[in-house]
Protein backbone atom coordinates (compact mmCIF):
# COMPACT_ATOMS: atom_id res chain seq x y z
CA UNK A 1 0.00 0.00 0.00
CA UNK A 2 2.27 2.16 0.88
CA UNK A 3 4.86 1.86 -2.00
CA UNK A 4 2.19 2.10 -4.51
CA UNK A 5 1.47 5.82 -3.03
CA UNK A 6 4.50 6.95 -2.43
CA UNK A 7 6.72 5.05 -4.97
CA UNK A 8 10.02 3.13 -4.28
CA UNK A 9 12.86 5.80 -4.56
CA UNK A 10 10.78 7.61 -1.47
CA UNK A 11 10.91 4.85 0.43
CA UNK A 12 14.24 4.23 0.29
CA UNK A 13 15.05 7.75 1.20
CA UNK A 14 11.81 7.95 3.71
CA UNK A 15 13.58 6.17 6.69
CA UNK A 16 17.18 7.81 7.00
CA UNK A 17 14.81 11.22 6.87
CA UNK A 18 11.78 10.75 9.29
CA UNK A 19 11.94 8.50 12.39
CA UNK A 20 7.90 8.24 12.82
CA UNK A 21 5.85 5.05 11.81
CA UNK A 22 4.96 5.38 7.96
CA UNK A 23 1.83 4.25 8.84
CA UNK A 24 0.75 7.82 9.57
CA UNK A 25 1.57 8.53 5.97
CA UNK A 26 -1.26 6.34 4.61
CA UNK A 27 -3.94 9.04 5.37
CA UNK A 28 -1.99 11.00 2.86
CA UNK A 29 -2.75 10.51 -1.10
CA UNK A 30 0.59 10.68 -2.97
CA UNK A 31 0.22 13.68 -5.10
CA UNK A 32 -0.29 15.58 -1.49
CA UNK A 33 2.43 14.26 -0.62
CA UNK A 34 4.74 14.95 -2.55
CA UNK A 35 3.53 18.25 -3.53
CA UNK A 36 4.06 18.88 0.14
CA UNK A 37 7.17 17.47 0.72
CA UNK A 38 7.65 19.01 4.27
CA UNK A 39 4.20 17.72 5.29
CA UNK A 40 6.33 14.51 6.53
CA UNK A 41 8.48 17.21 8.88
CA UNK A 42 4.91 18.60 9.98
CA UNK A 43 3.67 15.18 11.08
CA UNK A 44 6.76 14.43 13.09
CA UNK A 45 6.34 17.80 14.66
CA UNK A 46 10.42 17.52 15.93
CA UNK A 47 12.99 16.28 14.56
CA UNK A 48 16.74 14.90 16.04
CA UNK A 49 20.20 15.65 14.10
CA UNK A 50 23.15 15.67 15.62
CA UNK A 51 21.87 14.76 18.99
CA UNK A 52 19.32 17.46 19.30
CA UNK A 53 15.84 17.61 19.12
CA UNK A 54 14.64 20.24 16.51
CA UNK A 55 10.85 21.81 17.15
CA UNK A 56 11.35 24.60 14.66
CA UNK A 57 12.69 25.23 10.72
CA UNK A 58 14.61 28.84 10.76
CA UNK A 59 14.87 30.76 7.28
CA UNK A 60 16.23 34.01 5.90
CA UNK A 61 13.52 36.25 4.90
CA UNK A 62 13.49 38.84 3.01
CA UNK A 63 10.55 41.87 2.64
CA UNK A 64 11.29 43.49 -0.67
CA UNK A 65 10.37 47.16 -0.81
CA UNK A 66 10.34 47.57 -4.17
CA UNK A 67 9.23 51.41 -4.48
CA UNK A 68 11.73 52.18 -1.55
CA UNK A 69 14.49 50.14 -3.54
CA UNK A 70 15.18 48.29 -0.11
CA UNK A 71 15.16 44.76 1.50
CA UNK A 72 14.70 44.03 4.63
CA UNK A 73 16.26 40.97 6.26
CA UNK A 74 14.45 38.91 9.05
CA UNK A 75 14.41 35.51 10.74
CA UNK A 76 11.67 33.48 10.32
CA UNK A 77 11.24 31.04 12.81
CA UNK A 78 8.59 28.09 11.69
CA UNK A 79 6.95 26.17 14.66
CA UNK A 80 6.47 22.56 13.07
CA UNK A 81 3.75 22.00 16.17
CA UNK A 82 1.52 24.41 15.16
CA UNK A 83 2.09 26.42 11.98
CA UNK A 84 3.01 29.10 13.96
CA UNK A 85 6.29 31.90 12.65
CA UNK A 86 7.99 34.16 14.62
CA UNK A 87 9.83 36.85 12.87
CA UNK A 88 13.16 38.71 14.20
CA UNK A 89 14.45 41.64 12.12
CA UNK A 90 17.93 41.48 11.42
CA UNK A 91 19.58 44.39 11.94
CA UNK A 92 22.43 45.82 9.61
CA UNK A 93 24.35 47.78 12.80
CA UNK A 94 27.52 45.88 13.50
CA UNK A 95 26.98 43.50 16.33
CA UNK A 96 22.89 44.96 16.54
CA UNK A 97 21.17 41.89 18.05
CA UNK A 98 18.09 40.59 15.48
CA UNK A 99 14.92 42.49 17.00
CA UNK A 100 11.72 40.86 17.89
CA UNK A 101 9.32 41.85 14.97
CA UNK A 102 6.42 39.40 15.32
CA UNK A 103 5.70 37.55 18.23
CA UNK A 104 4.89 33.53 17.60
CA UNK A 105 1.68 33.91 15.80
CA UNK A 106 -0.47 31.72 13.45
CA UNK A 107 -0.46 33.60 9.94
CA UNK A 108 -2.94 32.27 7.28
CA UNK A 109 -0.90 32.30 4.24
CA UNK A 110 2.18 30.34 6.43
CA UNK A 111 1.79 26.53 6.24
CA UNK A 112 4.72 23.97 5.77
CA UNK A 113 4.27 24.02 1.95
CA UNK A 114 5.31 27.36 1.65
CA UNK A 115 8.57 27.13 3.37
CA UNK A 116 10.94 26.62 1.09
CA UNK A 117 13.93 28.66 -0.58
CA UNK A 118 12.23 31.44 -3.39
CA UNK A 119 8.55 30.98 -1.69
CA UNK A 120 6.71 34.61 -0.99
CA UNK A 121 3.50 35.01 1.00
CA UNK A 122 2.28 37.50 2.63
CA UNK A 123 2.38 38.33 6.12
CA UNK A 124 0.36 41.46 7.61
CA UNK A 125 0.51 43.31 3.86
CA UNK A 126 3.87 42.70 3.55
CA UNK A 127 5.96 40.31 0.70
CA UNK A 128 8.19 38.13 2.04
CA UNK A 129 10.46 36.03 0.40
CA UNK A 130 12.34 32.98 1.76
CA UNK A 131 15.89 33.66 0.30
CA UNK A 132 17.94 30.87 2.19
CA UNK A 133 17.61 28.04 5.26
CA UNK A 134 18.95 29.87 8.09
CA UNK A 135 20.60 27.01 10.07
CA UNK A 136 22.21 23.57 8.96
CA UNK A 137 19.29 21.53 10.53
CA UNK A 138 16.48 23.25 8.11
CA UNK A 139 18.70 22.88 4.87
CA UNK A 140 19.75 19.61 5.30
CA UNK A 141 16.44 18.19 6.22
CA UNK A 142 14.23 20.40 4.66
CA UNK A 143 16.23 21.33 1.90
CA UNK A 144 17.62 17.79 0.83
CA UNK A 145 14.01 16.81 1.13
CA UNK A 146 12.62 19.00 -1.56
CA UNK A 147 15.39 18.39 -3.52
CA UNK A 148 14.00 14.30 -3.66
CA UNK A 149 10.50 15.13 -4.25
CA UNK A 150 11.59 17.11 -7.61
CA UNK A 151 10.17 20.18 -7.08
CA UNK A 152 10.61 22.16 -10.07
CA UNK A 153 13.89 24.36 -9.66
CA UNK A 154 12.12 27.30 -9.82
CA UNK A 155 11.47 26.69 -6.35
CA UNK A 156 15.35 27.11 -5.64
CA UNK A 157 16.10 29.91 -7.95
CA UNK A 158 18.27 31.34 -5.33
CA UNK A 159 17.70 35.21 -4.85
CA UNK A 160 20.37 36.54 -6.05
CA UNK A 161 19.45 35.80 -9.53
CA UNK A 162 17.28 39.35 -8.87
CA UNK A 163 20.12 41.10 -7.80
CA UNK A 164 24.14 41.71 -8.80
CA UNK A 165 26.72 43.37 -7.77
CA UNK A 166 27.78 46.59 -9.41
CA UNK A 167 30.90 48.89 -9.42
CA UNK A 168 31.83 52.81 -10.16
CA UNK A 169 35.70 52.63 -10.46
CA UNK A 170 37.51 55.57 -9.72
CA UNK A 171 37.42 56.92 -13.38
CA UNK A 172 33.68 56.89 -13.37
CA UNK A 173 32.92 58.54 -9.83
CA UNK A 174 33.09 62.32 -11.23
CA UNK A 175 29.99 61.11 -13.43
CA UNK A 176 28.47 59.20 -10.98
CA UNK A 177 25.54 61.41 -10.93
CA UNK A 178 24.59 60.75 -14.83
CA UNK A 179 25.46 57.05 -14.15
CA UNK A 180 22.89 56.42 -11.63
CA UNK A 181 20.20 58.00 -13.80
CA UNK A 182 21.20 56.11 -16.86
CA UNK A 183 20.86 52.80 -14.13
CA UNK A 184 17.80 54.07 -13.22
CA UNK A 185 16.39 54.53 -16.77
CA UNK A 186 17.69 50.89 -17.91
CA UNK A 187 15.06 49.52 -14.95
CA UNK A 188 17.38 48.87 -12.36
CA UNK A 189 16.21 49.81 -8.69
CA UNK A 190 19.28 50.22 -6.28
CA UNK A 191 18.82 48.22 -3.10
CA UNK A 192 22.44 49.22 -1.72
CA UNK A 193 24.83 51.32 -2.24
CA UNK A 194 28.31 52.69 -0.61
CA UNK A 195 31.35 54.67 -1.61
CA UNK A 196 34.15 52.21 -0.19
CA UNK A 197 38.46 53.00 -0.34
CA UNK A 198 39.52 49.74 -1.10
CA UNK A 199 42.85 48.30 0.05
CA UNK A 200 44.62 45.62 -1.63
CA UNK A 201 43.19 42.79 0.05
CA UNK A 202 39.94 44.12 -0.92
CA UNK A 203 40.55 43.91 -4.22
CA UNK A 204 42.74 40.36 -4.26
CA UNK A 205 39.86 39.14 -2.97
CA UNK A 206 37.19 41.18 -5.96
CA UNK A 207 39.78 39.60 -8.07
CA UNK A 208 40.49 36.08 -6.66
CA UNK A 209 40.18 34.91 -10.28
CA UNK A 210 42.85 36.53 -11.83
CA UNK A 211 45.38 35.31 -9.06
CA UNK A 212 49.09 35.22 -10.99
CA UNK A 213 47.43 37.16 -13.91
CA UNK A 214 50.27 40.39 -15.15
CA UNK A 215 47.41 43.19 -15.05
CA UNK A 216 46.64 42.09 -11.09
CA UNK A 217 49.50 44.98 -10.08
CA UNK A 218 47.89 47.69 -11.90
CA UNK A 219 44.40 47.07 -10.59
CA UNK A 220 45.46 47.09 -7.03
CA UNK A 221 46.91 50.95 -7.98
CA UNK A 222 44.08 52.17 -10.00
CA UNK A 223 41.04 50.77 -7.83
CA UNK A 224 43.08 51.97 -4.49
CA UNK A 225 43.36 55.15 -5.83
CA UNK A 226 40.61 56.67 -5.32
CA UNK A 227 37.09 56.12 -3.91
CA UNK A 228 34.86 53.42 -5.57
CA UNK A 229 30.71 53.20 -5.57
CA UNK A 230 29.73 49.45 -4.60
CA UNK A 231 25.83 48.55 -5.42
CA UNK A 232 23.28 45.96 -5.13
CA UNK A 233 21.27 46.24 -8.01
CA UNK A 234 17.87 44.67 -8.41
CA UNK A 235 16.00 43.80 -11.70
CA UNK A 236 14.91 40.80 -13.01
CA UNK A 237 18.24 38.58 -14.37
CA UNK A 238 19.97 41.68 -12.95
CA UNK A 239 23.81 39.36 -13.63
CA UNK A 240 23.14 39.22 -16.97
CA UNK A 241 20.88 42.72 -17.60
CA UNK A 242 23.95 44.27 -16.04
CA UNK A 243 26.95 42.30 -18.20
CA UNK A 244 25.14 43.82 -21.21
CA UNK A 245 24.58 47.07 -19.83
CA UNK A 246 28.53 47.31 -18.73
CA UNK A 247 29.87 45.75 -21.92
CA UNK A 248 32.80 44.38 -23.17
CA UNK A 249 35.80 44.50 -21.03
CA UNK A 250 37.41 46.83 -23.28
CA UNK A 251 35.51 50.40 -23.90
CA UNK A 252 37.28 50.41 -27.74
CA UNK A 253 35.70 47.54 -28.71
CA UNK A 254 32.46 48.16 -26.75
CA UNK A 255 32.07 51.68 -28.36
CA UNK A 256 31.66 49.68 -32.00
CA UNK A 257 29.90 46.53 -30.55
CA UNK A 258 27.34 48.58 -28.12
CA UNK A 259 27.65 52.07 -28.27
CA UNK A 260 25.04 52.50 -25.75
CA UNK A 261 26.99 50.58 -23.12
CA UNK A 262 28.14 52.31 -19.82
CA UNK A 263 31.99 51.30 -20.77
CA UNK A 264 31.60 52.53 -24.17
CA UNK A 265 30.37 55.52 -22.53
CA UNK A 266 33.07 56.00 -19.95
CA UNK A 267 35.85 53.95 -20.56
CA UNK A 268 39.13 54.42 -21.55
CA UNK A 269 40.84 51.59 -22.63
CA UNK A 270 40.90 47.48 -21.14
CA UNK A 271 42.44 48.69 -17.85
CA UNK A 272 40.31 51.77 -17.45
CA UNK A 273 36.78 50.60 -18.24
CA UNK A 274 34.54 52.84 -15.70
CA UNK A 275 32.38 49.89 -14.37
CA UNK A 276 32.51 45.95 -13.02
CA UNK A 277 30.07 44.05 -13.19
CA UNK A 278 29.54 40.12 -11.86
CA UNK A 279 30.01 37.55 -14.61
CA UNK A 280 27.86 35.05 -13.07
CA UNK A 281 25.21 34.20 -10.58
CA UNK A 282 27.97 32.57 -8.69
CA UNK A 283 30.47 35.24 -8.62
CA UNK A 284 27.51 37.87 -7.95
CA UNK A 285 26.69 36.67 -4.47
CA UNK A 286 30.30 36.14 -3.38
CA UNK A 287 31.17 40.00 -4.34
CA UNK A 288 27.60 41.02 -2.77
CA UNK A 289 28.91 39.30 0.71
CA UNK A 290 32.15 40.54 0.20
CA UNK A 291 31.15 44.37 0.42
CA UNK A 292 27.39 43.91 1.86
CA UNK A 293 27.60 40.97 4.25
CA UNK A 294 24.70 39.94 5.69
CA UNK A 295 26.85 37.84 8.73
CA UNK A 296 30.80 38.30 9.20
CA UNK A 297 32.65 36.73 6.76
CA UNK A 298 35.41 34.36 8.14
CA UNK A 299 37.80 37.19 9.50
CA UNK A 300 37.21 39.56 6.93
CA UNK A 301 35.43 43.10 7.37
CA UNK A 302 33.68 44.77 4.19
CA UNK A 303 35.86 47.48 2.76
CA UNK A 304 35.54 50.30 4.57
CA UNK A 305 33.64 54.13 3.61
CA UNK A 306 35.26 56.81 1.99
CA UNK A 307 33.83 58.93 4.28
CA UNK A 308 36.76 61.71 5.44
CA UNK A 309 34.60 63.26 8.19
CA UNK A 310 35.55 66.17 6.99
CA UNK A 311 32.68 67.84 5.28
CA UNK A 312 28.87 68.58 5.86
CA UNK A 313 26.07 65.95 6.01
CA UNK A 314 22.98 65.69 3.12
CA UNK A 315 20.56 63.27 3.64
CA UNK A 316 18.69 62.87 0.56
CA UNK A 317 14.79 61.85 2.09
CA UNK A 318 13.52 58.50 1.27
CA UNK A 319 10.32 60.35 -0.83
CA UNK A 320 13.43 61.77 -2.90
CA UNK A 321 14.72 58.35 -3.38
CA UNK A 322 11.68 56.85 -4.47
CA UNK A 323 10.49 59.77 -6.69
CA UNK A 324 14.23 58.62 -8.46
CA UNK A 325 16.00 61.85 -8.01
CA UNK A 326 19.73 60.85 -6.52
CA UNK A 327 21.21 61.15 -10.30
CA UNK A 328 19.92 65.03 -10.34
CA UNK A 329 20.36 65.86 -6.75
CA UNK A 330 24.02 64.52 -7.15
CA UNK A 331 24.06 67.07 -10.17
CA UNK A 332 22.85 69.71 -8.62
CA UNK A 333 25.49 69.65 -5.61
CA UNK A 334 28.04 68.53 -8.12
CA UNK A 335 27.30 72.10 -10.08
CA UNK A 336 27.04 74.08 -7.20
CA UNK A 337 30.36 73.50 -6.72
CA UNK A 338 31.02 70.54 -3.90
CA UNK A 339 32.36 67.75 -4.29
CA UNK A 340 30.65 64.29 -2.29
CA UNK A 341 33.15 62.60 -0.63
CA UNK A 342 31.49 59.54 0.65
CA UNK A 343 27.66 58.28 0.09
CA UNK A 344 25.79 55.47 1.37
CA UNK A 345 22.03 54.19 1.19
CA UNK A 346 20.91 53.83 5.16
CA UNK A 347 17.52 52.20 6.33
CA UNK A 348 17.36 54.16 9.17
CA UNK A 349 15.59 52.66 12.00
CA UNK A 350 12.59 54.65 13.99
CA UNK A 351 14.81 54.85 17.46
CA UNK A 352 17.68 56.17 15.12
CA UNK A 353 15.68 58.67 13.61
CA UNK A 354 14.66 59.95 16.94
CA UNK A 355 17.97 60.28 18.17
CA UNK A 356 19.56 62.28 14.98
CA UNK A 357 16.52 64.44 14.94
CA UNK A 358 16.35 64.48 19.09
CA UNK A 359 17.29 68.52 18.47
CA UNK A 360 14.41 68.96 16.86
CA UNK A 361 11.60 67.42 19.10
CA UNK A 362 9.55 69.83 21.12
CA UNK A 363 10.83 72.85 18.82
CA UNK A 364 9.58 71.29 15.53
CA UNK A 365 6.09 70.50 15.07
CA UNK A 366 7.23 68.50 12.24
CA UNK A 367 9.16 66.43 14.42
CA UNK A 368 6.78 63.35 14.51
CA UNK A 369 6.49 63.25 11.23
CA UNK A 370 10.03 63.85 10.10
CA UNK A 371 10.84 60.76 11.77
CA UNK A 372 7.92 59.11 10.01
CA UNK A 373 9.53 60.31 6.58
CA UNK A 374 13.34 59.20 7.92
CA UNK A 375 12.01 55.74 8.56
CA UNK A 376 9.34 55.13 5.75
CA UNK A 377 12.20 53.48 3.25
CA UNK A 378 15.81 53.54 2.10
CA UNK A 379 17.75 57.58 2.21
CA UNK A 380 21.21 58.07 0.79
CA UNK A 381 23.58 60.27 3.07
CA UNK A 382 25.97 61.89 1.57
CA UNK A 383 29.35 64.03 3.10
CA UNK A 384 29.86 66.50 0.83
CA UNK A 385 32.80 69.46 1.17
CA UNK A 386 32.90 72.81 -0.62
CA UNK A 387 35.33 72.59 -3.27
CA UNK A 388 37.00 76.01 -2.73
CA UNK A 389 37.07 76.25 0.69
CA UNK A 390 36.32 72.92 3.06
CA UNK A 391 35.82 75.76 5.76
CA UNK A 392 32.36 77.02 4.22
CA UNK A 393 30.88 73.68 3.47
CA UNK A 394 28.44 73.83 5.90
CA UNK A 395 26.96 77.56 4.47
CA UNK A 396 27.67 76.95 1.43
CA UNK A 397 25.61 73.89 1.65
CA UNK A 398 22.86 75.71 3.42
CA UNK A 399 22.58 78.02 0.45
CA UNK A 400 22.49 75.14 -2.05
CA UNK A 401 19.37 73.64 -0.42
CA UNK A 402 17.66 76.21 0.50
CA UNK A 403 14.41 77.51 2.87
CA UNK A 404 13.12 74.55 4.70
CA UNK A 405 9.70 75.26 3.17
CA UNK A 406 9.68 74.20 -0.75
CA UNK A 407 6.81 76.85 -1.53
CA UNK A 408 8.82 79.53 0.31
CA UNK A 409 12.16 78.37 -1.49
CA UNK A 410 10.31 78.32 -5.30
CA UNK A 411 9.53 82.05 -4.45
CA UNK A 412 12.27 83.46 -3.29
CA UNK A 413 15.40 80.56 -4.21
CA UNK A 414 14.19 78.78 -6.79
CA UNK A 415 17.37 77.37 -8.29
CA UNK A 416 17.73 75.32 -4.77
CA UNK A 417 17.54 71.39 -4.44
CA UNK A 418 14.07 72.37 -1.90
CA UNK A 419 12.77 74.68 -4.84
CA UNK A 420 13.26 72.00 -7.20
CA UNK A 421 12.68 68.53 -5.82
CA UNK A 422 11.41 68.97 -2.43
CA UNK A 423 7.06 68.77 -1.84
CA UNK A 424 6.28 70.12 1.85
CA UNK A 425 8.31 71.01 5.15
CA UNK A 426 8.44 67.03 5.58
CA UNK A 427 9.01 66.20 2.24
CA UNK A 428 11.85 68.46 1.52
CA UNK A 429 13.96 66.32 -0.38
CA UNK A 430 17.09 66.85 1.47
CA UNK A 431 18.05 67.39 5.23
CA UNK A 432 20.99 69.24 5.56
CA UNK A 433 22.91 70.46 9.06
CA UNK A 434 21.52 73.55 10.87
CA UNK A 435 24.46 74.67 13.07
CA UNK A 436 28.03 74.51 12.34
CA UNK A 437 28.41 73.09 15.74
CA UNK A 438 26.41 69.87 14.60
CA UNK A 439 28.44 69.44 11.00
CA UNK A 440 30.60 66.88 12.99
CA UNK A 441 28.30 65.06 14.84
CA UNK A 442 25.78 64.77 12.68
CA UNK A 443 28.74 63.58 9.91
CA UNK A 444 29.83 61.38 12.17
CA UNK A 445 26.35 59.81 13.18
CA UNK A 446 25.72 58.25 9.54
CA UNK A 447 29.14 57.50 8.71
CA UNK A 448 30.75 55.96 11.99
CA UNK A 449 27.75 55.44 14.37
CA UNK A 450 25.61 53.49 11.35
CA UNK A 451 28.43 51.58 9.78
P1 LIG B 1 35.75 42.20 -16.66
O1 LIG B 1 35.87 43.34 -15.67
O2 LIG B 1 35.17 42.65 -17.95
O3 LIG B 1 35.08 40.99 -16.08
P2 LIG B 1 38.27 40.79 -16.37
O4 LIG B 1 37.64 40.03 -15.26
O5 LIG B 1 38.96 40.04 -17.44
O6 LIG B 1 37.26 41.80 -17.05
O7 LIG B 1 39.36 41.76 -15.73
C1 LIG B 1 39.09 42.50 -14.56
C2 LIG B 1 39.55 43.93 -14.77
O8 LIG B 1 40.96 43.95 -14.88
C3 LIG B 1 39.05 44.60 -16.03
O9 LIG B 1 37.77 45.15 -15.90
C4 LIG B 1 40.11 45.66 -16.26
O10 LIG B 1 39.91 46.79 -15.44
C5 LIG B 1 41.36 44.95 -15.81
N1 LIG B 1 42.04 44.28 -16.93
C6 LIG B 1 41.69 43.14 -17.54
N2 LIG B 1 42.53 42.80 -18.52
C7 LIG B 1 43.48 43.75 -18.54
C8 LIG B 1 44.65 43.97 -19.30
N3 LIG B 1 45.01 43.16 -20.26
N4 LIG B 1 45.38 45.08 -19.04
C9 LIG B 1 45.02 45.92 -18.06
N5 LIG B 1 43.93 45.75 -17.29
C10 LIG B 1 43.16 44.70 -17.52
MG1 LIG C 1 35.67 39.55 -14.57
Amino acid sequence: MLGCLLGPRTLVLLPRLCSFPCSSLLSLSKDTFIRRGLGVLKMERSLEMNGYEYKRCSFLVDWDDEDASLVRKFQLLYYLEDDTIELYELRKNKGARPRLFLKRTRVAAVNLGAMHVGSTFNVMGRNMRISDFADEFTRNKLGKLLQWFNKSPDDFLPLYLKRTFAMLKPDAMDQSDEILNLIKDHGFKIAKMKTVSLDRGDILRLYKEHEGKPFLGFLVNYLTTSPCLAMELVADNAVSRWMEFVGTTDPERARVDAPGSLRALYGRDKGYNAVHGSNNEEDSKRELDIFFPSTKVGNFSPPRTSATLEGTLCIVKPHALKEGHLGSILQEIRKGGFRVMAMQMFYVERVNAEEFYEVYKGVMPEYAAMVDELTQGACVALEVRYDADVGDSHSRFRELAGPRDPDIARHIEPSTLRAKFGKTRVENAVHCTDLPEDVVSEVEYFFLMLQ
